[in-house]
């Protein structure tokens, strides 16, 4: 159930209602937008009786919900949520930005590599430290050196930084030392993490599992808003299909069909769809026109030498030249970007 408080109900009536939500044993999630709040409901089992709450001051609508998502959508919030982490935004007007290699491999390379991502514009840098590998027998991250190069990355430049966590310990060393958690594609469905994200105070950003359908990939992120973190940005990254020519197949039409369901951050891995790296540039500006919020793209200063996923890395020119095209393509596509859904 989503309750819809009036435009002018005062912060007082906001509370009571979730007063009396909780007095029902039920959790009450109040999205605050612009023009109204809405509170979203969860913990219910079955149908809740929505009439008394019709009655309390400052309601100004009870709607029932019929669709398997209560927070992810617009009914609950109809205004995009811009997610801000500290300056930089995911979701606003500026295109989101997050480069750096698949993986920090030492202080020489995730600086290399830094230096050329700051110079771009860009807020955001990546690097894995825990690296989740399809086999046990290759890198799987630089483990406790890695989060001191990250956290010196972060301090030195000013980057926002973006890694991944695979277990409850990772995230707490991702909220010591980084600014957005991210889940990867294997672990879309790790429920127990998912709730453990979504009891941080730090954004998550949740790749599409390789695959999860559209509504799989939305109950991921209602599981993280579930538990009280309203922060997440949906990242496509590519889906396995017949195709044998990519790594994965770049789902652009998800952009627009999640923008038509949810008020979310959407953006778009060309790097981890693509594989290789000639593929990286042309389906990172595909993403940007298609409507993303940003890009995530791998870049390492050495990509023969990287210790995982060199083939799809950019090299630096390579990458600074693309991030010059998509600002045009981000600014040209600006005045349709967030035009209602057509039927
Ligand atoms: C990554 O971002 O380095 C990564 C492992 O991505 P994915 O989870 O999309 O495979
Ligand atoms: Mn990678």
């Amino acid at each position: 159930m989503l309750i819809v408080m009036k435009t002018n109900a005062t912060a007082y009536e906001i509370d009571a209602v979730v007063e009396a939500v909780h007095a029902m044993g039920l959790r009450a999630h109040p999205l605050a937008g612009p023009t109204r709040t809405a509170i979203g409901i969860t913990g219910n089992t079955g149908v809740i009786e929505g009439r008394g709450f019709e009655n309390l001051f400052g309601v100004a609508e009870v709607i029932r919900v019929t669709k398997p998502y209560k927070l992810i959508t617009l009914d609950l919030r109809p205004e995009k949520t811009i997610v801000r982490v500290g300056d930089a935004t995911i979701g606003g007007n500026e295109l989101a930005i997050i480069a750096g290699p698949c993986a920090i491999e030492s202080r020489e390379q995730a600086f290399a590599v830094a230096e050329v991502v700051n110079q771009s514009g860009a807020r955001f840098f990546r690097g894995g430290v825990c690296k989740p590998r399809t086999s046990p027998y290759t890198f799987q991250g630089l483990g406790e050196k890695g989060w001191t190069i990250i956290s010196e990355i972060r301090k030195r430049f000013g980057l926002k930084v973006v890694t991944e966590a695979l277990d409850d310990s990772s995230v707490a060393l991702v909220e010591q030392h980084c600014d957005v958690i991210q889940i990867g594609a294997r672990n879309m469905q790790n429920f127990s993490l998912l709730k453990r994200a979504g009891r941080s105070k730090l954004p998550v950003l949740l790749k599409r599992g390789m695959a999860a359908t559209l509504e799989e990939f939305l109950l991921a992120a209602e599981y993280i808003m579930a538990e009280g973190n309203y922060n997440v940005i949906l990242c496509e990254r590519g889906i396995r299909t017949f195709a044998q020519h990519t790594r994965s197949t770049l789902d652009l039409g998800v952009v627009p069909a999640i923008r038509r369901i949810s008020h979310l951050p959407v953006i778009v891995d060309p790097s981890h769809s693509g594989g290789v790296s000639y593929m990286v540039s042309p389906l990172a500006r595909a993403g940007v026109a298609a409507g993303a919020d940003g890009l995530m793209v791998e870049v390492h200063n050495q990509p023969e030498a990287a210790l995982s996923d060199g083939a799809q890395a950019l090299t630096l020119a390579e990458y600074a030249q693309l991030i010059k095209e998509l600002q045009a393509i981000h600014e040209l596509t600006a005045p349709s970007r967030d035009a209602p859904a057509q039927n």
